[in-house]
């Protein structure tokens, strides 16, 4: 087999010099955000305030291509982009399947996820607004290390909060963290006034994602020397996830293939998006017709078993409405190790795409999830993260369908992080100690409760 047919690397100058921005090719009738308070479309404004305000450009801007600042391009540069694309022949000979299965490598930069790239671009636009501070939420970690990462790049005070149960459990990330320079809450803290509600319900309480956005943005809001950052979700971070597909497609390009079946776990959207939406546009431009397929927890089935309605993106209701699909933002995340996969709503974009049958999402309980990560690991050398071994138990499927059809396709999917941070999960899925908690009927109709109810 020729080399080019195992790998591909681009070099810098072959890197993508523009985002792309999917907005202006959706389909007809892509809802608003909107006010809580007016039920109006948002105004800018309060985003403004709130966040960079290039961002908020971003997102309003009817450009689909979005030119990468030469400063975002360096430092992409010099965490590892552009990333190689693989073949992964090896787990194809294993499950004796027809398909050819390429996968996107996000895990090769210090942090270990897709996320500096939308992490770079919003410290370069915050430093050059003359703020001097960002404030922002982690679960896990990935995303806070990834923005402390990009923060101590380009000088600037950062400040996570992150779930308790996280900060407790998983002291790793926490360490990366302070390494680059970032001073870390657990969440909820005494530093905001929803915080200590929280806390004096329950010293103890675990934390959420939503209580910890809450927390990150009341802070940005009392600081007028702060900015806040989100990791995933808006049209923003989503177009600067691009990087991912945009390469990719270049990859593909010289392997002579261009994928039948376009594949990623979703907990924002955005590292799916980012390796989707290029391709998507061959689609609704009418040149292709490329499957998707989403990849997201049974414990937070956000698109399989939530519901297309606005709600808030966050527990104490300070962030706009979104029309997602959503188990509402009150809805209790199962403590599933994939803790990047636990946030309740999914991108307004891609809930519209699937809301339109555009794209297609599967959900996967967590044994079978690391069942599929031992195998990848066995085949391919690579230790997933838990995130990432949705995807990867998804692609499996898919690539065992095609057996039984007797199908050639070509399936690529993102390789969102590596798991060297989360080895208990391997350990724990070994001891047989992992548990497969799905969402409960129960479960489902509380968070529902939640959700708003907009007058059509
Ligand atoms: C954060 C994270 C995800 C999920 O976030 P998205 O915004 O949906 O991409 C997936 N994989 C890894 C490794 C992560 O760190």
């Amino acid at each position: 087999m020729a080399t080019k047919a195992i790998k591909v690397d681009l070099s810098v100058d072959e890197m993508p010099k523009k985002w792309y921005n999917i907005l202006p090719n959706l389909p007809e009738g892509y809802p608003p955000p909107l006010d809580p308070k007016t039920l109006k479309p948002l105004s800018p404004e309060p985003l403004l305030a709130l966040f960079a305000k290039e961002c908020i450009m971003q997102a309003v801007s009817k450009d689909s291509e979005i030119p990468i600042p030469d400063e975002v391009l360096e430092t992409y540069i010099r965490i590892g982009r552009p990333t190689p694309l693989q073949r992964a022949t090896r787990l194809e000979k294993h499950l004796g399947t027809p398909a050819k299965i390429f996968f996107k490598r996000e895990d090769v930069n210090p942090s270990g996820s897709h996320k500096p790239n939308t992490a770079i671009p919003q410290a370069y636009y915050t430093k050059k607004e003359g703020v001097e501070k960002l404030t922002t939420e982690t679960g896990a970690g990935q995303w806070g290390s990834a923005l402390a990462l990009a923060c101590a790049l380009f000088d600037l005070d950062l400040t996570v909060y992150m779930t308790r149960s996280s900060y407790l459990t998983k002291p790793g990330r926490k360490t990366i963290m302070e390494a680059y320079g970032a001073e870390v809450f657990p969440s909820p803290s005494d530093q905001t006034e929803c915080g200590k509600k929280m806390l004096k319900d329950d010293p103890n309480h675990p934390g959420s994602l939503g209580i910890a956005i809450s927390e990150a943005v009341e802070a940005a809001m009392k600081d007028e020397k702060a900015k806040y950052s989100l990791g995933s979700v808006l049209d923003f971070v989503l177009t600067h996830q691009s990087i991912i597909g945009l390469e990719s497609k270049k990859q593909m390009e010289i392997m002579d293939v261009y994928p039948d079946i376009v594949m990623g776990c979703i907990g924002g959207g955005s590292n799916y998006a980012g390796i989707a939406y290029p391709f998507m546009h061959d689609k609704l431009k009418g040149k292709k017709e490329t499957r998707f397929i989403a990849a997201e927890p049974l414990a937070v089935p956000s698109t399989t078993k939530g519901v297309y309605q606005y709600d808030f993106g966050d527990t104490a209701e300070l962030t706009f409405l979104a029309k997602m699909y959503s188990v509402g933002h009150t809805y209790q995340c199962p403590p599933i190790h994939a803790a990047g996969l636990r946030y309740h709503g999914k991108a307004p974009s891609l809930s519209f795409l699937i809301n339109k049958g555009l794209m297609e999402s599967r959900a996967y309980g967590q044994n079978e999830v690391m069942e599929a990560a031992e195998t990848f690991a066995k085949t391919e050398g690579f230790i997933a993260a838990p995130e990432t071994a949705h995807v990867i138990k998804a692609v499996i499927d898919v690539a065992l369908e095609c057996k039984k059809s007797g199908e050639e396709k070509s399936i690529l999917f993102n390789y969102s992080g590596h798991g060297l941070l989360d080895l208990q999960v391997y350990d724990e899925y070994k001891a047989k100690m992992l548990k497969n908690f799905a969402a409960t009927p129960e479960m489902l109709e509380a968070g529902r409760k939640s959700i708003p109810k907009i007058p059509a």
